[in-house]
């Protein structure tokens, strides 16, 4: 990975992050919306790209671009790594206090940029925009888009409209403590419940896609599906993972007793049952010694997870 700095880091307020492979097309007309709609705020802030190895010319435009715009810093991938590798290098790079993920082929709106930040000072810690008229065909977008969001709000226990809109604002020291990999980008409000952060929603605009096309087809849902699954191990066992382990062994030890009582209450040795107590034995101590390996691991990797300490004010 490539960085260029801009000159001087001033005290900077407000970072966009825009993740781009292969839109060549809509990098300048991006690069010129997200300026008119930040100039009027009159404070400091800077556009971050991330070029995910494009093979048009994308890179050469943006070069261009950031040659005649200080504000413009440029992060660049030898190839491509994929939207959360992307638009988490963005966040690593960014040095405002506000943080703004969104794509950058032109379908979110940097106009919502403003009332965002306005709806995060109330006293949250992320703001999610959901896509009012989302302009993306029905059966292979809208349709599965509808249904994942759904599933995601069950199974995390935080419904949120629209996890697949790109445009949020956040806190910039919460972001930078969320761990996002595979393509976690669409869940970074239910990684976001460990660290107890204050999530709104608001509506956004949507525009059909004017230049180049999408990156992903109907494969992405099983991603998805097995980001979920992460996700909900990572919720189950993020902060305690010995003891979550401890209560699923107990569960399989109780079995194994249970098929054990079985045993002699039936008065003789039964094959069945005593293989039965044994496996439920075995996995309860395999348990144990899971539980043991992930306590030393989260302890040496570090725990991401920290407590996340909002600075402002509860939101009304
Ligand atoms: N993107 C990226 N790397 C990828 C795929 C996509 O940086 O491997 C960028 C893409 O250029 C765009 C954003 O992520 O700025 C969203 O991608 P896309 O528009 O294809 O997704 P869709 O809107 O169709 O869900
Ligand atoms: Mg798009």
């Amino acid at each position: 990975m490539n960085t260029e700095e801009t000159p001087a880091a001033a005290q900077i307020e407000i970072s966009i992050c825009v993740p781009v492979y292969n839109e060549e097309d809509s990098v300048g007309p991006m690069h010129a919306a997200i300026n008119a709609a930040l100039d009027p705020l009159g404070c400091p802030y800077e556009i971050v790209f991330v070029d995910d190895g494009s093979t048009d010319e994308t890179l050469r435009r943006l070069e261009q671009i950031a040659a005649d715009d200080p504000r413009l810093s440029l992060v660049r991938f030898q190839r491509n790594y994929g939207q959360t590798a992307a638009m988490t290098a963005g966040i690593e790079h960014a040095r405002g206090r506000y943080l703004v993920t969104m794509d950058g082929d032109l379908q979110n709106d940097p106009l919502d940029i403003p009332m965002m930040l306005d709806k995060l000072k109330e006293g949250y810690d992320l703001v999610v925009g959901w896509r009012i008229k989302r302009q993306d065909k029905f059966l292979s977008r809208k349709l599965p888009s509808k249904i994942a969001n759904w599933l995601i709000g069950k199974v995390t226990g935080l419904p949120i409209r629209d996890n697949g809109c790109s445009l949020k604002v956040y806190r910039s020291e919460l972001i930078k403590q969320v761990p996002l990999y595979s393509d976690m980008h669409r869940f970074i409000p239910a990684m976001t419940i460990p660290l107890g952060a204050r999530v709104a929603q608001v509506g956004v605009r949507h525009h059909a896609r004017r230049f180049g096309t999408s990156k992903y087809g109907l494969s992405r849902v099983f991603k998805v599906l097995l980001d979920l699954l992460s996700i909900k191990t990572l919720l189950l066992f993020a902060r305690q993972p010995l003891s979550s382990f401890l209560r699923l062994a107990g569960l399989a030890a109780l079995c194994a007793l249970l098929s054990a009582l079985l045993m002699r209450s039936q008065g003789q040795l039964l094959v069945v049952e005593m293989a039965v107590a044994g496996l439920f034995g075995s996995l309860s101590l395999y348990l144990i010694l899971l539980g043991l390996v992930s306590a030393v691991t989260f302890q040496g990797t570090g725990n991401r997870f920290l407590p996340y300490d909002g600075d402002e004010k509860e939101p009304e």
